[in-house]
């Protein structure tokens, strides 16, 4: 069976060289739906936990809240460093707490001290899908990412890899010691 979540990401963008008002520094609320699949884990009676989902997405995805994510050969991208560095804010300011982990990878780089996601490749709904998948895929069991931002949206699915053992006294992601790093139940029944 499968559980399902959505949330909610703030963000500035523009599709650099694109023929349309995209190319324009513009904003989204963008929707993002995640569902995981796997077995209704008896304990609870639940796929996983909703609220869960949320937060293990939210640890990484909050980077890109209130963002501002452009391509790595945006001409902007230089100028607003340095905007950001004369103003003395480019390295963060105490009230910049929402903030995820500094993430490098093949398809980002995320500075959360300065809300900045630069990115691979033109960032559509179709990106963004692909970026999610990337970031979560070893800490979800994704069948499937739907994001939808202002008149466009894309959707994916996935083949989950196997089960994920979960606690059955709360649901979620037991820890390699069988123990539930949430409640501290003990799971048995998981190999
Ligand atoms: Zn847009
Ligand atoms: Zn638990």
């Amino acid at each position: 069976m499968r559980s399902f979540t959505t949330l909610h990401l703030q963000y500035a963008h523009r599709f650099y060289n694109f023929k349309g008002e995209a190319q324009y520094l513009h904003g989204h609320t963008g929707i993002l739906t995640i569902e995981v699949s796997d077995t209704i884990n008896a304990g609870v009676n639940m796929v996983y936990p909703c609220n869960e989902i949320k937060k293990i997405a939210w640890e990484v995805l909050q980077n890109f809240d209130h963002a501002l994510i452009l391509r790595e050969d945006d001409p902007l991208l230089p100028a607003i460093l340095k905007v950001y560095e004369t103003q003395g804010i480019r390295n963060g300011v105490p009230t910049n707490t929402m903030t995820g982990p500094a993430i490098k990878n093949e398809l980002i780089t995320a500075h959360p001290e300065c809300r900045l996601v630069i990115t691979k490749e033109t960032m559509t709904v179709e990106g963004m899908i692909k970026i999610i998948h990337f970031l979560l895929k070893d800490k979800l069991n994704i069948t499937k990412l739907t994001f939808i931002s202002g008149d466009n949206s894309a959707s994916e699915k996935y083949i989950p890899s196997g089960t994920i053992c979960r606690c059955p006294c709360c649901g979620i992601t037991v820890g390699p010691d069988g123990v539930c790093p949430k409640c501290g139940c003990k799971v048995n029944n998981c190999n």
